[in-house]
């Protein structure tokens, strides 16, 4: 009997996550050199979809960039395409469809269930028999216990020279895959919002060389400012995020522009929050239990009321404090808010609300167009107090208010039921008596809320209950333990 024996044809996979982009691609660099046929391929899959970082703009920021890269990328007769599905089951169809040799990737430091979806697929790959190559992202290493060497590795890693990505022709190759996007959820991915910032490779080099020839120079200026730090802040957090620009492309494109020297403050201070950036996705890296665990296990036993009111009114951008409320709105309709902002916001949530971060951090990673988990995690647990080895701040809402936003014009925007009240009151609406609020035809609470709480009590009463648990013992042990796993020694 005659045996008939298939040939598959032999190809590589590049899985992209988190690294849209052509250039400084070391898995791109490596399929090219290969040799054989590659598909550039990601995901979308239905557990991640269905998690509560999840939200529609981090999807569509992808489904678009993934668009530009295919635009780039069709002149040399390449496929880059997107499949519905998880991971391992795309992996189990290609590898018994094709003769798939290697998967080429980045590292990914994510959330746990990113963490476990990669061990599942190495498993799935070693039973193929596929080769699965993983390149560091950004510096990030794999498989530390402490910071000895890091800085000396990091600094190595991001001035070593760029990766020059060349593509040669390729004969398209033939294939379908069975489960593509469903019509109703590709119109949703493309109906990309204009308020956001525009994705890809081109739009990112569009934003960071803007900010090097001209906006940047007022970085420092305006760096907390919730309206003018949209201009002069750099903006390229979200192409950070999504990998349109690689940290080393855009360190070397700052470190070495021409400007560099005339405005050395404001760059070299960009180059230092370059460095944070690997900082905090370095400790996440060690320990994504920052996703649902206090950094200081000793601060698990720091008990609160649970609010669930409280913490849809500050969703909603609805707890009558002007400034809070103006930075929730702003921030769900563009995606993007100031760092202080931001630390402000969760200040108010955790110690004036006095809410378990936990119940607030999943609402913010999906309103932030740049949610990186290595950064939102640790950087909202900061601001929380739950870190144990920080000075813990409280920002005093009225104090930012009256400091980054005297006019009150970013108030206006986006709370246009305060407009009309005269600039004493805009910042303290609760300020006014019933005779001023008649005068402007305003009633607090009917036309915007009453605060929830009281500003300066429920700040006291905060500081109390954080600080007075610094002396706890756990804490005290657990600190130990950060300083040792998270900190270098300084000489
Ligand atoms: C609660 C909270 C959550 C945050 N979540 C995120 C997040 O999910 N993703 C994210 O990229 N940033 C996050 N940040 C950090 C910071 O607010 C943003 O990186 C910054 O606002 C992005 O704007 P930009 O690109 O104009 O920054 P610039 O000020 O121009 O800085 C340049 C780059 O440096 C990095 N950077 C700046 N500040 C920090 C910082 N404090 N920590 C670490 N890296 C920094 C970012 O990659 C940023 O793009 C968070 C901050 C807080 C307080």
């Amino acid at each position: 009997m005659e045996i008939e024996v298939k040939q598959r044809t032999s190809i590589n996979i590049v899985w992209l996550k988190r690294d849209f982009r052509t250039q400084d691609h070391a898995p791109l660099q490596a399929a090219e050199a290969a040799g054989l046929p590659y598909l550039i391929l990601t995901f979308f899959e239905p557990s991640l979809l269905a998690y509560p970082d999840a939200s529609l703009r981090h999807q569509q920021f992808v489904f678009h960039s993934l668009h530009d890269l295919r635009e780039r990328l069709q002149a040399f007769g390449l496929p880059v395409d997107c499949c519905y599905g998880e991971a391992v089951d795309i992996f189990r169809y290609f590898g018994e469809t094709f003769d798939l040799q290697t998967v080429f990737s980045h590292q990914e430091s994510g959330i746990r269930l990113t963490w476990e979806r990669d061990q599942a697929v190495r498993e799935c790959l070693d039973a193929l028999g596929v080769e699965w190559c993983e390149f560091q992202r950004d510096g990030i290493v794999r498989g530390i216990r402490d910071r000895k060497g890091w800085d000396a590795s990091w600094t190595a890693a991001i001035e070593s020279p760029m990766i020059r990505n060349e593509y040669r022709e390729h004969v398209p190759l033939e294939w379908e895959y069975p489960f593509p996007l469903a019509p109703d959820y590709i119109r949703q991915l493309d109906d990309y919002p204009t308020a956001f910032q525009p994705p890809g490779e081109g739009n990112a080099w569009r934003y960071l060389r803007s900010f090097t020839e001209k906006r940047g120079f007022r970085y420092h200026r305006f760096l907390s400012k919730p309206l003018d730090s949209r201009r002069t802040c750099a903006r390229v957090s979200p192409y950070l995020a999504w990998g349109n620009l690689s940290v080393r492309q855009t360190y070397h494109w700052v470190h070495r522009h021409p400007n560099y020297r005339k405005f050395q403050l404001a760059f070299s201070s960009f180059l230092t929050r370059l460095h944070w950036h690997c900082h905090f996705i370095q400790k996440f890296e060690v320990e994504c239990e920052y996703e649902t665990h206090c950094i200081n296990r000793g601060y698990e036993l720091l008990e609160h009321e649970p609010r669930p009111d409280f913490v849809e009114a500050w969703k909603a951008g609805k707890t009558g404090v002007p400034l809070v409320d103006a930075c929730m709105r702003c921030v769900a309709a563009t995606g993007w808010i100031n760092f202080r902002m931001r630390a402000m916001v969760v200040s108010f949530f955790a110690h004036n609300l006095d809410q378990d971060w936990r119940s607030g951090v999943y609402h913010l990673a999906r309103q932030f167009l740049d949610y990186e988990p290595g950064i939102h995690y640790p950087q909202f647990q900061m601001q929380s107090g739950t870190t144990g080895t920080n000075t813990v701040r409280m920002y005093n809402p009225v104090k930012q208010s009256l400091d980054h936003d005297p006019e009150g014009t970013f108030i206006k925007t986006w709370i246009p039921e305060l407009e009309r009240l005269p600039l004493q009151y805009l910042h303290e609406p609760w300020k006014m008596t019933s005779l001023e609020q008649a005068l402007f035809d305003f009633v607090l609470g009917r036309d915007y809320p009453a605060p929830l709480v009281d500003l300066v009590e429920s700040a006291q009463k905060a500081r109390k209950k954080i600080w007075g648990h610094r002396s706890n013992e756990l804490v005290i042990a657990e600190r130990k333990r950060i300083l040792k796993t998270h900190v270098r020694k300084k000489r």
